[in-house]
């Protein structure tokens, strides 16, 4: 391809932004201290939530600026989990080595929000993967599988975001079976979901403990969670821009996350 065919390219991808033809879908969640985050079980220890702190606001520690410092766990709001992240991916990328090409891709979205919406312990099969896939072609090298439940609509109350029992938490996620499968025979980047986190509420329990996170992990792929706007994606299509910070060492980051959908 020469130099003038490849700014074309992107000359119309501008171009159509611009106009509407393709439409930008924020899939983040606004990150604030009131952000639901994972809450883990004594003994663990909790990461901190995100805070702002003050530190000048046009006053005499800074007359004319305002800025703050920020707290947060890496693990906070919308955030990609780097492999490092988990024991079977330790000797994998942290959240700075991540590949660019892994963080821009084509978006598969397999929507399951009715049967969620009944059992909140729901759990995504390799059976429901592979009749999506004998609908919409089979899961693309490189492309993200996010994972539609409805959970967004409850993301701005950690109480039902949550939704935690005597029993533990329950909210929606992938069977150990399907999460072997995704990790070892798809070709995806990673998997997003509207959930606080990758794993089923109730995934400690399972047989390995979060097997969303030991496989996918394990494998040098990410996790993306607590997604938002799931629906306005059709099932393929769209283009996902995942941009978490650079953070060196870092085994997650509170990241944008933002799809192009084409509109004409
Ligand atoms: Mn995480």
């Amino acid at each position: 391809m020469n130099a003038l065919a490849e700014t074309s390219t992107l000359s119309d991808l501008a171009r159509a932004i611009q106009n509407d033809a393709i439409e930008i879908i924020d899939l983040t969640t606004p990150l604030s201290s009131a952000t639901p985050s994972l809450r883990l079980p004594a003994p663990f220890v909790n990461l901190i939530d995100f805070s702002l702190e003050e530190v000048s606001a046009y006053n005499e520690p800074g007359p004319y600026w305002r800025h703050n410092n920020i707290h947060t766990g890496e693990h906070v709001g919308t955030h990609i989990d780097a492999p490092i992240h988990w024991i079977s991916g330790r000797d994998n990328h942290d959240v700075s080595e991540i590949p660019l090409k892994k963080l821009i891709g084509s978006a598969s979205v397999i929507d399951l929000s009715e049967e969620a919406a009944h059992n909140p312990d729901f759990l995504l099969e390799i059976a429901h993967v592979q009749a999506w896939e004998a609908l919409h072609g089979k899961l693309a090298e490189n492309s993200w599988l996010l994972f539609r439940t409805g959970w967004d609509q409850y993301s701005s109350d950690e109480a039902k975001f949550l939704n935690t029992d005597e029993s533990g938490s329950h909210t929606p996620g992938v069977s150990v079976e399907c999460a072997q499968w995704l990790a070892d025979e798809t070709k995806i980047s990673g998997f997003g979901v509207e959930t606080v986190g990758i794993d089923a509420g109730g995934a400690g329990g399972m047989d390995p403990a979060f097997p969303m996170h030991y496989f996918l992990l394990g494998k040098n792929k990410y996790g993306l969670t607590s997604l938002q706007n799931l629906a306005a994606l059709p099932p393929v299509g769209s283009m996902i821009i995942v941009s978490p910070l650079p953070i060196v060492g870092g085994t997650g980051s509170p990241t944008r996350v933002l799809a192009l959908v084409n509109r004409s």
